[in-house]
């Protein structure tokens, strides 16, 4: 039989992380088991749901590199199925209306609160003979559907995560509304627990792969499969991800949703791979960089620990910059020029951009960071006073003329390493001038201060975008 396994976001909101390391085992459990990765947007809360979520999720998933398998199925198509569904219910007498009103419900809070109780519907309607539905019915009450729970039902299931989990059905809080509120004898909109159960069925799932937070709603899910007879899935609870102290992952976190990830100068294979490692502990894998098809042939579901699991930003920062460290340079100079179009700064030739990217890379942790990194090459920096300080030594004045002249003399001769080197050799050996000196000098008149990256491959891309004689020359002006 087809292995098919699901996301069902809700799009009330932007592409979660939390979502997205969900849609992420499953994907990489469908491509283990060569089963199919589906969607199904679960947009039934139609005050909350907008049509620019989906596609925020959607694109999100892309982004990542998750792609999924056939249409996504979108449940506020199926409605009218999810009623028919919840009509065979009360038909076989597992569901019944209830008139319950609002206050009566509060009244019912109120009490079990001041007895300390955990809210739980009474059932009260579970009995009505026909004359009470007809008499409720013509007083103009509404009502929603509910299925019943049994009290003393112990509901098992081996979940493929957490082993055998049982609940008792007197800890599901009475019986489950299906449908809002509709009135005469209408069924109102079918809610989330039923919904899921027949689209579920209806899209032929076999392993259902969601957030520990879902585990009751499981327990409230397999009595409904039982009661229309549709045939169990596999269940799996997956951890939560759990900030710095330990609670839930929330947007008073600063980030929490896939755009903030990439505004932030993530790369998504960098994301995607740190996600798996996010309460993933595979037996058999010896390094943390990882692309998502090698993961997917070692993942399990087994190996997905149980507690929850702790984000770390410091772990991603590293698997990013180590994912920008490898990335082809041409590739990575290609998405490095986007940050630099929108400085307005503009490299001089594609082969220099490349360049600039391999001198910068391995000092980059985060996409944006090349924006600090190559700013000096595209705007000349002050110069500070250690470069000030550093000027006053006589030697470095003349050693800043000496090579002003030769690059005014061999203006024609394009500079290269070999010929920037042989220029500090050949000064150097002719007045009697420390290399150290000459180099130092050269490196505050390009970036006005005694750090920055590669003198003599830096000094190649200055040469190449015609800023080398005018840095020395501002900066011997301003001694
Ligand atoms: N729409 C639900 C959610 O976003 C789906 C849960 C499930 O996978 O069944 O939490």
């Amino acid at each position: 039989m087809e292995k098919r396994l699901r996301l069902a976001p809700s799009p009330t909101g932007l592409f979660h992380i939390g979502t997205a390391r969900t849609a992420l085992f499953n994907w990489l459990y469908a491509q283990k088991i060569g089963g199919k990765f589906l969607i199904r947007i679960e947009d039934t809360d139609f005050l909350r749901s907008k049509s620019k979520y989906t596609k925020n999720i959607l694109e999100g998933l892309k982004w990542l590199g998750l792609k999924w398998d056939e249409e996504p199925v979108k449940q506020s198509e199926r409605i009218s199925i999810h009623k028919k569904n919840i009509k065979k219910l009360l038909e076989c007498g597992a569901a019944y209306r209830c008139f319950t009103t609002e206050d009566e419900i509060s009244e019912l809070r109120e009490e079990q609160r001041n007895k300390g109780l955990p809210p739980k519907h009474d059932n009260r309607h579970r009995h009505l003979s026909n004359e009470e539905i007809e008499k409720f019915i013509s007083q103009g009450r509404s009502s929603v559907i509910r299925f019943k729970i049994d009290e003393e039902k112990q509901i098992t299931w081996v979940d493929q995560i957490r082993g055998e989990i049982n609940w008792q059905g007197k800890d599901l809080g009475g019986d489950l509304v299906l449908s809002r509120r509709a009135l005469g004898y209408e069924i109102g909109d079918p809610l989330y627990n039923l919904a899921v159960v027949v689209d579920d069925n209806f899209m032929n799932i076999t392993h259902v792969v969601r957030g520990e937070d879902h585990i009751s709603n499981t327990a409230k899910q397999i009595l409904i499969y039982e009661a229309l007879n549709f045939k169990l899935p596999k269940f799996s609870h997956t951890p939560l991800i759990l900030n710095s102290e330990g609670k839930k992952l929330s947007k008073r976190d600063s980030v929490t949703s896939i755009d903030d990830f990439r505004d932030m100068g993530y790369l998504p294979e960098a994301l995607a791979n740190y996600m798996a490692f996010l309460g993933w502990s595979p037996k058999s894998a010896d390094n943390e960089i990882l692309s998502l098809d090698k993961i997917s042939k070692i993942f399990d579901l087994t190996d997905i620990n149980k507690a929850g699991a702790k984000f770390s930003w410091d772990k991603l920062n590293w698997i990013n910059s180590q994912y920008i460290k490898n990335m082809k340079s041409g590739e990575l100079s290609g998405i490095i020029w986007k940050y630099w179009d929108n400085m307005g700064w503009e490299p001089p030739s594609q082969e220099w951009a490349i360049k600039l990217t391999i001198l910068i890379k391995d000092s980059m942790t985060l996409l944006k960071d090349a924006i600090d990194q190559s700013k000096p090459f595209f705007l000349i920096p002050p110069i500070q006073k250690e470069g000030l300080d550093f000027l006053k030594n006589k030697d470095s004045k003349a050693s800043l003329k000496l090579i002003l002249n030769e690059l005014i003399e061999q203006n024609k001769v394009k500079l290269d390493k070999e010929k920037a080197k042989e220029i500090i050799n050949e000064i150097s050996k002719m007045h009697n001038l420390k290399k150290g000196i000459l180099m130092k000098s050269l490196r505050v008149a390009f970036f006005g201060s005694l750090s920055g990256p590669d003198l003599i491959q830096s000094w190649e891309l200055f040469s190449e975008s015609k800023s080398d004689i005018s840095r020395i020359e501002r900066c011997l002006k301003s001694i």
